[in-house]
């Protein structure tokens, strides 16, 4: 049983900084060192400082895992740890009967949710949120959660079957690769950076086997396949197929040994990831037979055609852009294999068609190079995000069980991070909004677990103030007036607005909101918000542009004329949409990127506040990927931005010092024979009478600092430990 005092602020304030701390902790733990502390909270004072140094020192002790009350925090190893993932450990775990007892680790958390479903009288579903900045590890988490999820809850045969190929849980296992192929790539910080959002339902029947799965993806940045950062590259899928293809594909999808890309770059490394037979086989297994992977390779051999596709400005605006020479041959290949009429493909790319009146007459404008330029990554972005949404609906018919055969489900949540670079955006403010979201939803949960064990220790406790990030909330999707519906009815008032007028608008419409940031000194139009990780400076320039996200119309209509099966599928004739534009009647207003973003992370909350949720945040022990390297400042801000900080304020306004009931009977025993003077000053001592053996001139010396402190809380102390 643990005693626990409630005092955090008197010990971090005490005089005497950190090597007073340091007495202090060593004295009240007289503990092991700190790397073998397996709990964050029994540090002893809970400051930042303390939880930094227990990390890194578990760090260099190779030891990865530490829990932080209902969070386990996840230390990046950089390099393999074969034997901390063998199914040897799984099944230890599995048959533990307690694992809380064992080392941290994933599959501590794995197995607890495991039990969670299966011991309760009424089953209830669970979720794992794994969170951290990119690199930090979510994705690896996943998996191996995914894998121990495959081993634990297989039906038994599975242990030992030899066609585990057609098994449910290696066909979910199959679908990591083939989303990781199409949704993944290589970024200046992570060379497997997810480029979507990912929640995996685990379903199990009422045996607590694993019976099927189905996927939800969010937000996959689709910009990427047009348009890549320096020192960026593509989705890994281009490069699998560039490097893997056979000669005979080769020739099929017209790329040629060395062909250069201009949407390809970086192709030079080759990567682990970089393995086109590994998606292939996963393909396969997923039900995804050969010949629809090669229509879906070629395809994506016609988007890398495409973006050769280069055009030189119009002396005449009357007159469409022309083509660089070297690029008629990329429209003839990148019609050629996206089966569609090169010279319908060449005019959508350069003239826009709009129609207007009442007879809905159809004018044709030339576009500018830059607006041909915008036309063909449409197309590309369009095409992908399609074939990325196709490619997630055949893998959940292919893993989805049928309902009647699952009762229960663990989920795995595995998002992006919070972002803040020096440029941020649409993408940027999704993300960071999707980070708040769960942040609250942590702090709610976090705040009810630690209230209930509080009750089971029987303090007297009423929990109120805590710092809940509502208002930052409000501030970004409230209504009527947020930053989202500022931007959304600039997308519907369709005016042209300038970045700076945004600007403007938002900073007087939401004047005086405690979350927005003052937006001095910046030279570019923006605004910021103080998100509970920290402020970010968003840019305004092409914020509505991004939200509209506009798709001409002209675009869907010629790739619903392709006579590839691929894009016959992803480009279906909508009779009733025809006959509607025919006869002039508009279309149904489109949603916005942060309207469809709001409604599906609302959806994905509801299904959250429906399970027992879990943490697991990954941390990042340095940039640049190296094992054994432990950067403190690094650590630090991510301590700060994945909100452990936030969680250790929570304790400190709570009970953070948390000392067993024996340790503490042993060092404070001397308390019952002290009280303080009532007069004069705060640090006098006298004896309680009766008790003139003790001398406290040469105690008192000694243990001076620490007895300051302890009698500036000594009413606590007191009133919390029932000393015998
Ligand atoms: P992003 O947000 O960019 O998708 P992420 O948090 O998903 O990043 P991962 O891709 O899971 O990051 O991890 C980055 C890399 O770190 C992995 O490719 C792997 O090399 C290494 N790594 C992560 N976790 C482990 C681990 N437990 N053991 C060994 N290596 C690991
Ligand atoms: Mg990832």
């Amino acid at each position: 049983m643990l005693q626990q005092v409630n005092g955090h602020s008197s010990v971090s304030d005490a005089q005497g900084g950190e090597s007073f701390r340091e007495d202090l902790q060593e004295f009240l733990s007289g503990e092991a060192p700190l790397h073998q502390l397996d709990d964050l909270t029994k540090v002893n004072p809970v400051t930042l400082e303390t939880v930094l140094r227990c990390l890194q020192a578990r760090y260099m002790a190779d030891t990865f895992y530490t829990n932080a009350g209902c969070t386990l925090v996840a230390l990046n190893p950089f390099k393999p740890v074969p034997q901390l993932y063998s199914p040897e450990l799984m099944r230890e775990y599995h048959a533990a009967p307690q694992p809380q007892k064992l080392k941290p680790h994933i599959f501590t958390v794995g197995e607890q949710t495991y039990r969670n479903v299966k011991s309760l009288i009424e089953p209830v579903n669970q979720s794992i949120i794994v969170s951290g900045e990119s690199g930090a590890g979510k994705t690896w988490t996943s998996r191996c959660l995914m894998k121990f999820y495959a081993v634990v809850a297989a039906s038994p045969t599975s242990w030992d079957s030899h066609k585990i190929a057609e098994r449910i849980e290696q066909r979910i296992l199959n679908s990591n690769p083939v989303m990781e192929a199409f949704g993944n790539a290589c970024t200046l910080r992570n060379n497997n950076s997810s480029r979507f959002g990912k929640f995996i339902q685990l379903q199990l029947n009422s045996a607590q086997q694993m019976t099927g799965a189905a996927v939800q993806t969010y937000l996959l940045e689709k910009t990427r396949v047009a348009c890549q950062a320096s020192s960026e590259r593509n989705f890994h899928i281009f490069y699998q197929m560039c490097k893997g293809a056979s000669a005979d594909e080769r020739l099929q999808w017209h790329l040629p040994k060395g062909a250069a890309f201009s949407w390809l770059p970086n192709s030079e490394r080759t990567l682990e990831e970089d393995c086109f037979e590994v998606t292939r086989e996963a393909m396969l297994h997923l039900g995804i037979e050969t010949p629809t992977q090669n229509n879906v390779f070629k395809v994506l051999a016609g988007l890398l055609h495409l973006g050769n596709i280069r055009f030189a400005d119009s002396e005449d605006e009357a007159q469409p852009c022309q083509l660089m020479d070297d690029a008629k041959c990329s429209v003839r290949t990148s019609a050629l294999l996206l089966l569609l009429p090169e010279d319908p493909l060449l005019e959508t790319l350069r003239i826009r068609t709009i129609r207007a009146g009442r007879q809905q007459q159809v004018f044709r404008k030339p576009c500018s190079r830059a607006e041909c330029d915008t036309r063909r990554d449409c197309l590309a972005k369009l095409v992908y995000s399609r074939l990325f949404d196709w490619l997630v609906s055949v893998i959940n018919s292919s893993i989805c069980a049928d309902p009647s055969s699952w009762s229960t489900f663990i989920g795995l949540l595995d998002v992006y991070g919070f972002e803040s670079f020096p440029h941020n955006s649409l993408e940027q403010l999704c993300i960071n909004y999707a980070n708040e979201k769960l942040q609250q939803h942590f702090v709610a949960h976090y705040l009810r677990a630690q209230q209930e064990e509080y009750t089971v220790e029987g303090l007297e406790w009423s929990f109120v103030n805590y710092q809940d990030n509502q208002t930052c909330l409000d501030l970004i999707e409230g209504s009527p007036l947020s930053i989202c519906s500022l931007i959304n009815e600039e997308c519907r008032l369709n005016r042209p607005s300038s970045a700076a007028q945004l600007q403007t608008r938002i900073e007087s419409a939401l004047a005086g909101r405690p979350c927005l940031g003052h937006n001095k000194l910046s030279r570019e139009p923006s605004f910021i918000v103080v998100h509970y990780a920290g402020p970010v400076r968003y840019h305004t320039a092409g914020l509505v542009e991004k939200n509209k996200d506009p798709i001409p119309p002209e675009l869907t209509r010629l790739l619903q004329q392709s006579q590839d099966p691929v894009l016959k599928v992803l480009f279906p004739t909508d009779p009733e949409e025809k006959s509607q534009e025919e006869q002039g009647q508009s279309r149904a207003p489109v949603l916005t990127v942060v309207s469809k973003f709001k409604a599906s992370l609302e959806q994905l909350l509801q299904v959250l506040h429906r399970t027992t949720p879990h943490y697991i945040r990954c941390i990042k022990p340095n940039g640049q990927g190296q094992a054994q390297t432990f950067l403190r400042e690094e650590v630090l801000s991510q301590l700060e931005a994945c909100g452990l900080v936030e969680t250790i304020h929570i304790s400190a306004a709570g009970f953070p010092i948390r000392v067993s009931h024996q340790n503490f009977v042993e060092r404070y025993e001397l308390l019952r024979r002290l009280r303080p003077r009532t007069s004069p000053g705060p640090c006098s001592l006298s004896l309680d009478e009766g008790r003139s053996e003790w001398s406290p001139h040469t105690e008192e010396a000694a243990l001076q600092p620490l007895l300051q402190d302890i009698l500036r809380t000594l009413p606590a102390l007191t009133q919390a430990a029932a000393i015998p």
